[in-house]
């Protein structure tokens, strides 16, 4: 399989003359099979740029597009991707749902007319939606499982299978703790009961629905300093990610959804001190900080 990275960025786009490197773009990942059929992880402002990539190939597109959760910085590419405006096209939307928002309603609220001048409806490709919970679905020749995440609301980690090689992507997931769980007054309580009820370690659950992997994409978006002050926000700081690629025993890290202020220098140095915790902990795998434009193969 292969891998580009179109969005990289979490949370708002950043564009500027700081970002060039890595990018300012939000997630979205283009996934290739090895017979070249697409799978898309979300619909950050990055695929605008991945849609004018296929259009210029001439070609009609049949793919996936799995969305891990309507935060703003996953789906707002959307509205700009151009094969979905395209008759002959066709995309299967995959997501979970909420009790009070359908995954339709997801993606087509953001292009109401309030805030967006074509309808959801008013598009020319054929666009489906697939509701999944915790579940293993078949997409093209391979299979997609999904998992509930560590995030406010809800996010899903997806792991897509095809001839022995696996890719798993998280973009938004946070360390668990039970305690810190317990106290947090601006996480939807929900979501804190249901990890709760969960048996054993939330966080050994990431672990062994990545064990193994060829490629984890993981949340990166603080350092543990910074992580200290966003405890809730539902993301992760490098020593978390290096340890879930650790416990899961992968083959290749990448870290991903950098925070929106940290400039290509951060990343670097971020980046360095991964390479350096890799190599006193002697870790058995690669890391490589996501970059827009970046291809990976496993
Ligand atoms: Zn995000
Ligand atoms: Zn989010």
């Amino acid at each position: 399989m292969r891998v580009k990275f179109w969005g990289t960025r979490g949370s708002i786009p950043t564009p500027g003359k700081d970002t060039t490197r890595y990018g300012g773009n939000t997630p979205c990942v283009e996934i290739r099979l090895n017979d070249n059929n697409l799978i898309i992880c979300d619909a950050g402002t990055g695929i605008r740029a991945l849609g004018d990539a296929l259009m210029a190939t001439g070609e009609s597109v049949k793919g996936y597009l799995a969305i891990t959760h309507p935060h703003w910085d996953h789906i707002q590419g959307f509205p700009f991707f151009k094969p979905a405006f395209i008759s002959g096209n066709e995309f299967t939307i995959i997501g979970a749902q909420s009790r009070s928002v359908t995954l339709r309603q997801m993606i087509a609220y953001q292009m109401d007319k309030v805030y967006f001048p074509i309808q959801l409806n008013e598009l020319k490709a054929k666009i489906n939606f697939r509701v999944i919970r915790e579940e293993t679905i078949p997409v093209f020749n391979a299979t997609l499982t999904s998992i509930f995440v560590n995030h406010p609301s809800f996010a899903m980690g997806y792991r897509i299978t095809s001839g022995g090689r696996s890719i798993v992507y998280i973009s938004d997931n946070e360390p668990f703790d039970r305690e810190v769980a317990r106290s947090l007054k601006n996480v939807d309580t929900k979501i804190v009961a249901k990890y709760l009820a969960v048996k054993g370690d939330p966080n050994q659950r990431v672990f062994d629905f990545a064990h193994g992997a060829d490629i984890l994409i993981h949340d990166t978006t603080y350092t543990p300093e910074e992580y200290v002050n966003h405890v809730g926000w539902g993301h992760s700081h490098y020593l978390f990610s290096l340890k879930v690629a650790d416990e899961a025993r992968v083959k290749k890290l990448v870290l991903f959804h950098h925070d929106q202020t940290h400039n290509d220098e951060k990343i670097d140095e971020i980046q360095r001190k991964c390479t350096n915790e890799i190599r006193t902990r002697r870790y058995h795998f690669e890391c490589v900080a996501a970059s827009e434009g970046m291809e990976i193969e496993c």
